[in-house]
């Protein structure tokens, strides 16, 4: 493709474009913080790849990636000397939004209305620029390419590709910034200002384990034998380079040096997210396995994290140097929220992930690191119940998830469910709660399936409950039930779904005896023949029930056999 072409952007990233240059959103100064962050995942790339293939770095191997703010163009540049991209490479992750999340990314857009805490959820980290730019230009090679490319956008609906010369591997990118994001009576909008891009970098960036450097150019006159300036002398320009960032792994800080904010853009780093961390779990583990890590909850589960192939899993480090990224063998599935990273130097540098998978080392790491996700969650659970429940919102199925397909992690997950209840028209209880409730002589745990609440508490069965002041768990998420019948009990109290057999009220004072049970269906066994003739193949049984009030009628589950509900829902799966 030697000729320069112009081509359109997907309708769905023109869009994404149109919302990133005109939001409101008024933390514009992120773009640098993403375009670094990926010129040090594209460094991350080509350190990994080097260790198998020394060839790809075509002796260049001081990996850094530079600033250049220059005035009289009002661009600023953006340089790395990582993996860059082909062509190819160009077109796919530059010019598409390949990733399906950015159709979804503008569904959800049009019902919150806010693009700020929505856009870095769906890695459209790059369009960022256009945030502060009224022309992007990106300019790479990829190592063992003759030609570079170079791609030009205006954020219009349209941009440029073409093969370019380049000499050092790598990506540049210049942005032509607005005029108000190059004002001199602004500096702390003005990203041409070199102590602004200094303390965005250390803000944002500190602990990007590349040098981040920028020239300052220092105007000095000379001086004479005294050391005394000499005033009337033409003043000499030196210049300086300097490194912006620390680039020490905030994990290997103590953690009561740590702030809140260093975390949280750590985090930011790290996952392309916006948003803060819902929590935040640093860990030195020291002995036969040995071990630092930072896990951390997002605030809000990913678009498509009931996807099957929605980005998860845990960073590797050995010694501070990336090894691995999306590890999602460390922890188990229920736990696929969780993010963060794990260094080890049990961790060899150039292992494959089948490799990984059965090291025993990083078994044991795995299993500690669940242990204390599930400690963190019932210490949120019992000391900050409504943050509790934040994340019982975005990741209750999940966990409940783990209750029903991991048998190994039932016990564990238990404690961590919490449902609805005719207890309380907002609250959500736990099983123990219910259980500390039960009225004497209950011996189980009565639930009711619904697609929603009121449908629950319309159930004719409730009635009788409700006047025993008898509690009942409303299931109305789909995946609740399996849940409960893969439970089965909960401190030896079966769950007894309203909706099946006998309501097992005997012991809980009900008025009608079984002989009068037993009396009004003999009373009346023509009636019920007659029904059940009449509905013959459609039911299994006529019975005389105690467990209505008002309604004439209600329809139950054997004993056996898949409940009314579970049946509705698959025969809706069968649709
Ligand atoms: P993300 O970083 O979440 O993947 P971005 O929008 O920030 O999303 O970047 C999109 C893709 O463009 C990256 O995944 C990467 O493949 C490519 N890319 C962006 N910047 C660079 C760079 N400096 N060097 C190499 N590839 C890059
Ligand atoms: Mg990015």
């Amino acid at each position: 493709p030697p000729v320069k072409e112009t081509r359109e952007f997907q309708t769905e990233t023109k869009q994404l474009l149109d919302l990133m240059i005109h939001s409101i959103y008024t933390n514009r100064e992120i773009f640098l913080r993403e375009l670094i962050s990926n010129a040090s995942d594209a460094i991350d790339k080509i350190r990994f790849a080097s260790l198998t293939n020394q060839d790809l770095l075509e002796g260049n191997a001081d990996f850094e990636i530079f600033l250049l703010p220059d005035e009289g163009t009002k661009t600023l540049t953006i340089s790395d000397n990582g993996m860059g991209m082909t062509y190819d490479e160009v077109v796919e992750n530059i010019g598409t939004i390949a990733k399906s999340g950015t159709k979804a990314f503008l569904e959800k857009m049009k019902e919150s209305g806010s693009a700020s805490d929505l856009i870095g959820q769906f890695g459209v980290g790059f369009y960022s620029a256009f945030m502060v730019a009224k022309k992007v230009t990106l300019i790479t090679r990829a190592p063992g390419q003759a030609k570079g490319v170079r791609w030009e956008s205006a954020g219009d609906g349209t941009y440029t590709i073409e093969e370019c010369e380049k000499d050092a591997r790598g990506t540049t990118i210049i942005l032509t910034l607005h005029d108000e994001h190059c004002a001199a009576d602004h500096p702390a909008e003005n990203f041409l200002n070199r102590y602004t891009l200094q303390s965005l970098v250390k803000k944002y960036s500190d602990y990007i384990r590349y040098p981040v450097k920028m020239n300052f150019v220092k105007e000095e006159k000379p001086r004479d034998a005294d050391g005394k300036i000499i005033e009337d002398a033409p003043a000499t320009q030196t210049v300086e380079v300097r490194t912006l960032n620390s680039m020490a792994p905030l994990w290997t800080k103590n953690k009561n040096e740590i702030t809140k904010e260093e975390y949280h853009q750590l985090y930011k780093n790290l996952f392309h997210d916006w948003e803060d961390p819902l929590e935040i779990i640093h860990s030195k583990v020291e002995g036969a396995v040995e071990y630092t890590t930072v896990l951390f909850i997002p605030a809000h589960a990913p678009f498509d994290f009931y996807q099957r192939e929605a980005t998860s899993g845990i960073r590797l480090y050995s010694r501070n140097v990336f090894v691995m990224d999306n590890y999602k063998d460390l922890l188990p599935d229920y736990l696929r929220f969780v993010r963060g990273l794990v260094d080890s130097p049990d961790f060899s540098l150039n292992i494959s992930r089948e490799l990984l998978q059965h090291s025993s080392q990083l078994q044991k790491v795995g299993k500690n690191l669940e242990k204390s996700v599930l400690k963190t969650l019932e210490n949120l659970l019992s000391k900050e119940r409504s943050k509790y429940e934040t994340f019982w919102k975005e990741y209750g199925k999940a966990i409940k998830s783990g209750v029903y397909s991991d048998f190994q992690s039932r016990d564990k997950l238990q404690d961590l469910l919490l449902f609805p209840s005719s207890n309380s028209e907002d609250a959500l209880t736990t099983l123990a709660d219910y259980v500390s409730r039960m009225r004497e002589g209950q011996t189980v745990i009565y639930y009711a399936t619904g697609k929603d609440r009121l449908a629950a508490e319309r159930l004719p069965q409730m009635e009788l409950l409700r006047e025993k002041g008898i509690e009942v768990l409303y299931l109305l998420d789909r995946v609740d039930e399996f849940a409960i019948d893969a439970l089965r009990e909960y401190k030896d109290k079966k769950f007894q779904s309203i909706s099946r057999g006998d309501l097992k009220l005997d012991g809980i004072d009900v008025p009608e005896t079984k002989q009068e049970t037993e009396k009004l269906a003999k009373e009346n066994e023509s009636l019920l023949n007659a029904v059940k003739e009449k509905l013959s193949g459609r039911i299994a049984e006529v019975k005389i029930s105690n467990r209505l009030k008002s309604s004439p009628v209600c329809l139950v589950s054997g004993e056996t056999g898949i409940s009314l509900s579970m049946e509705q829902i698959l025969a809706e799966m069968d649709k």
